[in-house]
């Protein structure tokens, strides 16, 4: 295909970049001009295979014909419309679909726009849920360390990073968190699921003990932690932190951003880790990323005692100018039949175990201190440079941006997590290379 004309912007100051070393961005651009399948080309014509999906979110790889087309014909009929006591058909039957992957008895959607949106919606659905049911007192809200749940006031102050939260102020108050599952020695480079750790989730016991169940609504946790630098649940943990919840009365919330639409091999992790939450929350993958939009996934269950205990008139005062925007349920929609066509869930299992292969075999480069996969999510963590936190990482990010592989690193963890189309040939690329960059800095 010949590079199409895209012109760089001539004025780079105007726009402030969000999660960006702006000054140094800014000094050294590296634009995304156009994408194609497992590919980016930059503005200068350089191609580069997409190690991460764009941000985790690109499944069914770049460009896609079915749903551009989707986007486009839905803009010729209806380009929006209210939703507040109005609604279009193409976002119940985008709604509908969803909830024909969702866990059973899961069937109940809300739209939002982003993760970040959908994980606020999850908490403040929780906290609903509880006073329709006349347990006002539970309002405490936990989370994990390390967690990541987007940047609203919610997810943030659920979230564990401390980086994204010290800016802040107070956050939310009647937060808790439950303790990370990284770092246990005997898990290190462990395949697939770790042996060791479900214990860690007998912390939330702790806080019961603590603050009496009477006053906790909901525990967040992502099934697989990407963000955070890949972070997989121990066996056994998920079921544990199940258990407990349901002990107590507690909503167990997934957070099912990354974990969505066939990155781990099922429609969503709920279904390979074999524990269904109350809630899920979900973005990204939901429209291969070609318009935002979120959504929250809601056991009937809940839904009935929001809906069927309030009184006449609107039950849940919450939503956005845009949840279910006919563009993105349109793209929503052609997305999720893609998955259908192509068995994208299935793809991803068949190729897990090369790249399970492909990603160990890093093991023994110099500075790898630990490897983790899941799915098609890999983890591979660098010792940091002696009182340089996050350099390594940069440097091999560039690296291997300047060979023509794009990875992603959080500090000095890189995390890779391909479009769900990867083959061979780019599975031995995207290794190889960065490989060479992990040598390279080491020299
Ligand atoms: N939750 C999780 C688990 C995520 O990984 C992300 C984004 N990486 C978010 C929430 C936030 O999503 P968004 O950036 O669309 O707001």
């Amino acid at each position: 295909m010949n590079e199409m004309n895209v012109p760089r912007p001539n004025n780079l100051d105007a726009y402030w970049m969000p999660f960006s070393d702006n000054r140094y961005f800014k000094s050294n651009p590296r634009l995304l001009a156009r994408a194609e399948g497992m590919f980016y080309h930059t503005a200068d014509g350089q191609e580069i295979l997409d190690g991460t999906a764009g941000l985790w979110c690109c499944n069914a790889g770049h460009g896609r014909r079915e749903i551009k087309e989707a986007i486009q014909q839905q803009a010729a009929i209806l380009d929006y419309a209210p939703t507040f006591q109005l609604g279009h058909p193409i976002a119940f039957e985008a709604a509908a679909r969803i909830a024909e992957l969702t866990p059973e008895g899961m069937d109940r959607i809300f739209f939002t726009n982003s993760g970040s949106e959908s994980a606020d919606t999850a908490l403040k659905i929780a906290l609903a849920y509880h006073r329709a049911r006349g347990e006002s007192s539970r309002v405490r809200l936990i989370g994990r360390e390390r967690g990541y749940h987007g940047v609203g006031f919610g997810g943030m102050s659920v979230g564990g990073i401390g980086g994204n939260r010290k800016q802040f102020g107070a956050l939310l108050p009647y937060v808790d968190h439950l303790p990370h599952t990284h770092g246990i020695e005997a898990n290190l480079f462990a395949r697939g699921l770790p042996e060791h750790g479900a214990e860690r989730a007998d912390a939330l016991e702790a806080l019961v003990a603590l603050h009496g169940a009477e006053t906790i609504a909901a525990v967040m946790v992502e099934p697989v932690a990407g963000s955070t630098g890949v972070l997989v649940p121990p066996r056994g943990y998920l079921e544990r932190l199940r258990a407990i919840c349901d002990k107590h009365g507690i909503l167990l919330i997934f957070d099912e951003v990354i974990t969505g639409f066939g990155r781990i091999g099922t429609n969503f992790g709920a279904e390979r880790l074999g524990v269904t939450p109350d809630i899920m929350t979900m973005a990204k993958g939901l429209t291969n990323a070609a318009v935002p939009m979120g959504a929250v996934a809601v056991k009937n269950a809940v839904y009935d005692a929001v809906v069927d205990n309030a009184p006449a008139g609107i039950e849940l005062f919450h939503g956005y100018t845009y949840s279910g925007h006919p563009l993105a349920a349109a793209a929503a929609i052609a997305t999720m039949e893609l998955h259908r066509a192509e068995d994208l869930p299935g793809r991803a299992r068949a190729i897990e175990p090369l790249w399970q292969e492909a990603t160990h075999s890093l093991k023994g480069l110099p500075n790898v201190v630990d490897i983790r996969d899941f799915g098609l999510i890999a983890g591979i963590e660098l010792a940091p440079r002696p009182g340089k936190p996050g350099q390594r990482g940069t440097e091999v990010f560039r690296r291997c941006f300047d060979k023509g592989v794009l990875v992603r690193v959080t500090g000095d963890i890189i995390a890779l997590s391909p479009p769900l189309i990867i083959e061979k040939p780019h599975v031995d690329r995207l290794y190889g290379t960065l490989a060479d960059a992990i040598r390279a800095e080491a020299a």
